[in-house]
């Protein structure tokens, strides 16, 4: 078996790891010149992981050298470059490579490759995550600014911001991290606000040379994991708060109004700053700082939205020209283009754009109805807003092999049947109205108005795919397939 993964990203790199293990072959194919995926794109100032670092880990190769319980972004990239050079796996990445089209030809996918060439697998594992098509604002006027503007995940170092006036777009967490670190470094900032964000202030900690030895010690690392979980548990609340109703999501929600409340004592900027959504609609920033640096004199924050760019600024919905050498557009991915632009065109001419004609789904967030052999890592109604993105791919990964493992012994092809994948969605949808994600419009929502994330717990995260049946697969003629031959099979 050959396996074709499209991205170098943390999923590609953690399925490498395993399909290495398995002995499975493999290829990596990444559009980038190096590993990371998003954390290669986004080198913005004041990037960091906004989970606890060690929870960020894979859990088969631990580091423990990070500076800050929650790292730097040049930390977590640079650990996926050590990652994929001592796992071997670089050699096995064709960079600036980017994979236009893969079809489904005689029992096996041909991907065609931006450098004209074509490579046939048995199967393909969309590693693509979905923060990686940047989402660029319309706004009237954009192309006229005279000055330097760019994607928050395309930073352009080569422009000095010193003595600049700088203009951010977006509250989400690429925004509230640049605006906090831009504000302290002293420039000069307007933060347009169109939707405020409730904000987790939360104290970065500096992670001592004594502490980082002494968690190479796995029961003291077993210890400090317990207590740190016990800590995140007492300052943000279970799980379950944003997943159903009750006092607990009551409890919290006042938390954030107390944070608030005490962080901006003038109760004009306060009532601007309070989201009108509840807590967790939206993926809540941490920030140590935010709503001190918004209070700076050298940083203003600007409600409302744009109006409109012109060549000297940004006019906010008063009619206010603010005047700008740069725009920094925090506005946010195409979440739900997943791995395309790319075309995948299956059995008898199906297509992903058909599948997904009105609204993106998955099976279980990693296959595809009619798609065999054919798989997502985190795709639709994976947990993005739960669980940390190594523990979420630990149980997908872990599934995933299973039905590589049943694809190579059967000679067959696997896709999730129809039945089985409306049975998950229709599941995973009748819950999402009582979580806090379908209290408002965010990155999740799709065109029906659902969030396409997971609304039950971690642990049932992964004992769904435990107790998922391999009778929800349908098998498909595959090319190394010699007792089959003419129509499907199934
Ligand atoms: P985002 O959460 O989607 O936020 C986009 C922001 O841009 C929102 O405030 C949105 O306002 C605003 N916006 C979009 N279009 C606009 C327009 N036309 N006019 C005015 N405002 C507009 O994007 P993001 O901040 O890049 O974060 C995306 C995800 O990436 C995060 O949720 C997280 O999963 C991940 N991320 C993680 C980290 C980390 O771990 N440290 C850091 C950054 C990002 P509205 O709310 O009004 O739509």
């Amino acid at each position: 078996m050959r396996v074709g993964i499209i991205g170098a990203g943390m999923s590609g790199l953690f399925l490498a790891h395993h399909l290495a293990e398995a002995g499975i072959d493999y290829t990596i194919f990444e559009k980038r010149a190096g590993v990371g995926g998003t954390w290669y794109d986004n080198t913005y100032p004041g990037l960091h992981v906004d989970v606890i670092t060690r929870s960020y880990e894979f859990p088969f190769a631990r580091k423990n050298y990070w500076s800050k319980r929650y790292a730097p972004g040049s930390e977590i990239s640079r650990y996926l470059s050590d990652f994929a050079r001592e796992e071997g796996i670089l050699a096995k990445v064709r960079f600036n490579t980017e994979v236009l089209l893969s079809a489904w030809e005689d029992g096996s996918w041909t991907l065609t490759l931006s450098d004209g060439t074509t490579e046939t697998f048995d199967a393909v594992v969309a590693a693509t995550g979905f923060l990686h098509v940047p989402k660029r604002p319309t706004f009237p006027g954009t192309d006229t600014f005279a000055g330097h503007s760019w994607h928050s995940s395309e930073w352009d170092h080569t422009v000095d911001l010193a003595g600049k006036r700088v203009g951010v777009v977006g509250t989400g967490s690429s925004g509230i991290q640049i605006v906090s670190e831009l504000g302290k470094r002293g420039h000069d900032v307007k933060h347009f606000i169109r939707t405020p964000q409730w904000i987790q202030i939360r104290e970065n900690k500096k992670i001592s040379v004594v502490e980082r030895l002494l968690l190479r010690i796995p029961a003291l690392a077993g210890y400090w994991d317990r207590r740190i979980m016990k800590l995140r548990i007492a300052t943000e609340g279970s799980e379950t708060w944003r997943l159903v109703p009750g006092p607990e999501r009551d409890v919290q929600t006042q938390r954030f109004y107390d944070e608030l409340a005490e962080a901006v004592p003038d109760p004009d900027l306060r009532a601007k700053l309070t989201p009108k959504d509840p807590p967790g609609c939206k993926r809540i920033p941490k920030s140590p700082d935010y709503y001190q640096v918004v209070q700076r004199p050298n940083v203003q924050p600007v409600f409302g939205g744009v109006q409109r760019v012109e060549a000297n600024g940004i006019v906010d919905p008063d009619g206010t020209l603010h005047e700008l050498d740069v725009i920094v557009y925090a506005t946010g991915f195409d979440t739900h283009a997943y791995m395309r632009p790319m075309d995948v065109v299956g059995p008898d001419g199906l297509t992903v754009d058909k599948l997904w004609a009105e609204g993106v789904y998955s099976y279980r967030g990693i296959g595809l109805p009619g798609m065999p052999n054919f798989f997502l890592l985190n795709g639709p109604f994976a947990p993005v807003n739960s669980v940390a993105i190594p523990t979420c791919l630990r149980d997908e990964v872990g599934f995933l092999m299973r039905l590589l493992a049943t694809s190579q012994r059967e000679s067959r092809a696997l896709a999730p049947t129809e039945e089985a994948t409306d049975a998950f969605c229709g599941t995973v949808r009748a819950a999402l109205p009582g979580t806090t994600y379908s209290l408002c419009d965010n990155w999740y929502t799709d065109q029906a108005g659902t969030a396409i994330i997971w609304p039950f717990t971690r642990q049932e995260h992964a004992d769904q795919y435990a107790d998922a049946s391999l009778a929800d697969f349908e098998r498909f003629e595959a090319r190394g397939d010699r007792t089959l031959s003419g129509e499907v099979a199934r």
